[in-house]
């Protein structure tokens, strides 16, 4: 269904950027060929809207059909595991600036296996996740972290309020983008948090997207792509304020955004305003920056599926490396598919002998690599690039090479 109102500001200002045209959803991975036949696609627009400059996409699908059987869990990236800790030890640091002495109650929204819940809970903290996917939850409860099934909302935060009270930390990591009904998420972030107590919202950052032209950050679950402008309006309008933002280098870039209830104990640090300016400069909050955007995408999309024909009128075999929602954004988007390329190799087992969405390419488990040696891997997991670059030193130095997409196609190392 299309929808004409922004999500954050209400008003029916949404303007076309570029049209993706029909894609398959990136998580609907198929089980066998058999589904191609079957297989819905849909219309998809990346629009801005000429109220408050939030960038969005006008298409908006059941939740239900997206996250009931998500299969990424955290766990599986080594680099994950290392940011969770990162990310446990800055947030505690924030907690006791503020002469806490206790460890904190933490709530996480979209709390995955529970891999940043478990460093929390064996730090002392008593802790509550939500997920929407229940076969995800499933996991997280057996490994002793207590989570709920379920969409985070106005309903079930009330719910959890009632039940748990409220929390010194509530974490939000790369959800928000998720998020269609924004205005509920941001009250259940209000109402579950404690009068003193702070969120952590962390999002893949508009500058970034902007500035790599990371176009296959767009997809039916990836509905908004959020500056620190967009926040503090969205937020304002649930009596909370952003108090710090940092930039981290997960997902390709992204904010770490902190919020109290307006006028709570800690000060606005400058970083707000000085971010906030960074972006205006930079044209984020204008159309015609959004324009050009548009315009470098679809170069990029000739530029990348010409290299990819060359290679392979040279004879050369080409892989895939990364499963990702991103890199189901690119290869439809690009039209590399499977008369290209032979196969996409993915570290998440639940992936493996399943066929990617529209372009109907077979996964396989990243060891595929060593037994048959592609001439070329186009890098679609460009966010873990050095780490897979690590990890697959031996197929370098075969004569392996990796093709980086963003922002114009080159090879790494
Ligand atoms: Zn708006």
């Amino acid at each position: 269904m299309k929808i004409n109102n922004c999500r954050i500001c209400g008003a029916d200002a949404l303007e076309v950027i570029l049209d993706y045209k029909e894609m398959a959803l990136s998580d609907s991975f198929l089980d066998s060929i058999d589904e191609i036949e079957n297989e819905k696609k849909f219309p998809m627009n990346l629009c801005f809207c000429r109220e408050c400059n939030h960038l969005q996409i006008d298409e908006i699908l059941d939740p239900g059909d997206l996250f009931s059987d998500y299969i990424y869990a955290t766990g599986f990236s080594d680099a994950v595991i290392k940011y969770a800790k990162e990310f446990h030890d800055s947030i505690r640091k924030t907690h006791h600036e503020n002469e806490n002495q206790h460890a904190p109650k933490v709530l996480e929204v979209a709390s995955n296996d529970g891999t940043v819940l478990s460093i929390f809970k064996d730090n002392g903290s008593e802790v509550l996740g939500i997920d929407p996917a229940e076969n995800i939850v499933e996991i997280a409860n057996n490994r002793g972290i207590n989570s709920i099934a379920g969409f985070f909302n106005l309903e079930s935060a009330e719910s959890i309020l009632n039940n748990h009270g409220t929390f010194d930390i509530v974490i939000g990591r790369n959800v928000m983008a998720h998020v269609a009904d924004l205005h509920g998420f941001a009250e259940g972030i209000s109402i579950t948090l404690s009068q003193d107590g702070f969120a952590v919202i962390e999002v893949p950052h508009l500058q970034t997207m902007f500035e790599e032209l990371q176009y296959d950050q767009v997809f039916h679950e990836h509905i908004g792509y959020h500056s620190l402008d967009s926040f503090c309006k969205l937020y304002s309008r649930f009596g909370m304020e952003v108090f710090d933002v940092e930039r981290i280098w997960i997902h390709g870039g992204s904010i770490r955004v902190y919020l109290q209830h307006k006028d709570g104990p800690r000060k606005i640090s400058n970083r707000v305003q000085q971010l906030i300016d960074e972006e205006r400069e930079l044209g984020l909050y204008e159309i015609s920056s959004w324009n050009e955007f548009a315009n470098r995408a679809i170069a990029h999309k000739d530029s990348i599926s010409k290299k990819i024909i060359e290679l392979k009128q040279q004879g050369k075999k080409i892989a895939v490396y990364g499963a990702s929602g991103k890199g189901q954004c690119l290869l439809q988007f690009c039209q590399i598919d499977n008369s290209v390329v032979d196969y996409v190799v993915d570290k998440s087992e639940l992936k493996h002998g399943k066929i990617t969405p529209g372009t109907h390419i077979p996964i396989f488990p990243t060891e595929h690599i060593h037994e048959d040696l592609p001439d070329v891997i186009l890098l679609c997991a460009w966010n873990f690039a050095d780490e897979i670059i690590e990890q697959q030193a031996l197929y370098l130095e075969k004569g392996g090479k990796f093709l980086h997409p963003l922002p114009e196609p080159h090879y790494v190392p």
